[in-house]
């Protein structure tokens, strides 16, 4: 006989499934893997050479960095950063931290479910396209 209880979820869950959700985490922390990277390659020179002959292989240092490195922002590091770059690090480390709270997918402003084509276009989306086009006519 089977009769499990239907666990109710919480209002405000994210519409994506835990497998989903693990596939977006690696598709965000790739993204800022690539933005480090980009930054890497450009600032090399200037930046400590030891992980290179460490471990020769730099995408997988920039990687590892972009996964653990959430107080990245606070470091020395960043300075170097273009304001664009960081705002799209800002947008990726948050969207991150929305998947970690199972909360991603949700808008963050209305709490209605981001359509998944626009997270597909945009992983980093925290809002509907509802209340982005809202905002962008505030701040426009
Ligand atoms: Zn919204």
């Amino acid at each position: 006989m089977v009769n499990k209880k239907k666990k109710v979820s919480k209002a405000a869950s994210s519409p994506f499934t835990k497998k989903e959700l693990a596939s977006v985490r690696a598709k965000l922390v790739k993204k800022k893997a690539q933005i480090l990277e980009d930054f890497i390659k450009i600032e090399g020179d200037t930046l400590n050479k030891s992980y290179k002959d460490a471990s020769g292989d730099l995408s997988g240092y920039a990687f590892h960095m972009a996964d653990m490195a959430t107080d990245l922002y606070d470091r020395e590091f960043s300075l170097g950063l273009a304001e664009e770059e960081r705002e799209r690090l800002f947008a990726l480390d948050d969207a991150l931290k929305r998947v970690d709270e199972g909360i991603y997918g949700l808008c963050d402003s209305c709490g209605v479910k981001i359509s998944k084509q626009r997270l597909k276009v945009m992983p980093q989306a925290k809002n509907c396209i509802k209340c982005q086009e809202e905002e962008e006519k505030s701040t426009g």
